[in-house]
């Protein structure tokens, strides 16, 4: 006979900072929740090496991280302030500053490895329960509206809500029944740290060309002077390329690719991590829920990397739903079906706001409407109003 499964009200399935947020916020709430998914080693943080996985975070998300006791354990001096953004296409330049919309920062970039350090340890200190193997299937109590989740090596865990925050390919997510619509862009985002030989002066740096888009975010100043996280979302085969080169030649052709691209505003950039490259697609789930299943994360939803809004979207689910699960009527369950479509409902918006506004500039800078691309990006530089509304929505989840 099988052992009978630990019981809770929510279990979070992945481990990642989607996962890990929702796990604690939901915990935050009162809600008996358990985390599900690997624990990988974590190394430790050494000066001026940085890990190539960075996220540009809204204040919303900051607020988020900082009210579950994660942001204030990352320590400060590895966070950069992006006051300020330019944006250029077809000749001309829109420049964003944080002081327009009475903010202190558009966002700030963090390493992925201090965010998860930092989460570990409020999970820690909150005592959440994690069990550090993978959920490899889901089976629906007939007598009851539990569920429970197979675990590899054959325990079991029963819970009222499954939270899936595994990622893209989202086993749970498949388990539940829920489909998703995916299109592949056919590019492939380059990430790379670089030396720059000038100052970036807290200002993110982002060009539209007809081959792609180049970020550049501003990173800690280093030994070797100031240094910035490169992004270059570029076709797939003209990545796989530069991927294919040896080291000593991909240096030379990076610093003169983007010599070209950025005609030298932050000087010379010369590459001082591993390259690597992420394919991008477009994923969308139409329903985030089902019985005592809610989407979370990548699980949900996947857009392009060119407004840094991924993992920020990510957050914001966490903490709708445990919002909605922490806020529910005494009577109802955790994982009550009105409460998951208060969820699904409340992440509508932000969610295809942000796949649209990603998508249809990615499109529209595959397109050849140079003339019209140029009237846009000068109409909204002399529009204060249009700049104040974008820096608002780039603000939030
Ligand atoms: C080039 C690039 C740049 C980006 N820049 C930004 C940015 O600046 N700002 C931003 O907000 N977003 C950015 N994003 C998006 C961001 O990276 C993702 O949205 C985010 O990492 C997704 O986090 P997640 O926790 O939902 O999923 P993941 O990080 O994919 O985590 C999924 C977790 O589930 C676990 N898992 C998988 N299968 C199982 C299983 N069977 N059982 C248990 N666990 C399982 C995995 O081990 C993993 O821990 C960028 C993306 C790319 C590609």
């Amino acid at each position: 006979m099988q052992p009978s499964p630990t019981s809770f009200d929510a279990a979070v399935v992945g481990t990642g900072i989607a996962g890990m947020a929702a796990a604690l916020a939901l915990a935050r709430r009162g809600v008996r929740v358990s985390l599900l998914g690997p624990r990988p080693a974590l190394p430790d943080a050494r000066p001026d090496v940085f890990d190539p996985r960075v996220y540009a975070l809204s204040p919303a998300s900051q607020d988020f991280l900082m009210q579950l006791g994660a942001w204030g354990a990352i320590p400060p001096e590895r966070i950069t302030a992006v006051e300020a953004m330019d944006i250029a296409g077809d000749g001309a330049t829109v420049h964003l500053a944080a002081a327009q919309a009475g903010l202190p920062a558009l966002a700030s970039i963090v390493e992925g490895q201090a965010l998860e350090r930092a989460l570990r340890t409020a999970l820690q200190v909150f005592g959440v329960p994690w069990t550090a193997s993978r959920f490899t299937g889901l089976t629906r109590r007939t007598d009851s509206s539990d569920l429970e989740l197979h675990v590899e090596g054959g325990a079991r865990l029963a819970t009222r809500l499954a939270v899936a925050a595994d990622g893209a390919a989202s086993p749970l997510r498949a388990a539940a029944g829920l489909s998703v619509q995916q299109r592949d862009y056919d590019h492939t985002g380059l990430v790379v740290h670089l030396d720059a030989e000038l100052p970036h002066l807290g200002t993110a740096l982002q060009w539209f060309t007809d081959h792609g888009v180049l970020a550049l975010l501003p990173l800690p100043d280093t030994a070797d002077g100031a240094q910035v996280s490169m992004v270059w979302s570029m076709p797939r085969e003209r990545a796989a390329e530069l991927q294919a080169l040896p080291p000593d030649d991909l240096g030379p052709r990076l610093t003169a690719m983007l010599a070209d691209v950025t005609a030298g505003r932050l000087g010379r950039l010369t590459p001082r991590s591993a390259l690597h490259g992420f394919p991008l697609t477009l994923l969308t789930a139409p329903q985030i829920v089902a019985r005592g299943v809610a989407l979370v994360g990548d699980a949900a939803h996947v857009v392009h990397p060119l407004a840094g809004q991924g993992l920020n979207l990510g957050l914001g689910d966490a903490h709708a739903l445990a919002e909605a699960v922490g806020g529910r009527e005494a009577y109802r369950g955790p994982g009550d079906e009105r409460v998951l479509r208060r969820y699904q409902r409340g992440r509508a918006e932000p969610v295809t706001g942000m796949r649209l506004a990603t998508d249809g500039l990615y499109h529209l800078y595959q397109a050849p409407v140079g003339l019209l691309r140029f009237a846009g990006m000068r109409l909204v530089e002399q529009l204060p109003f249009a700049k104040r509304a974008l820096i608002r929505r780039a603000s939030q989840f």
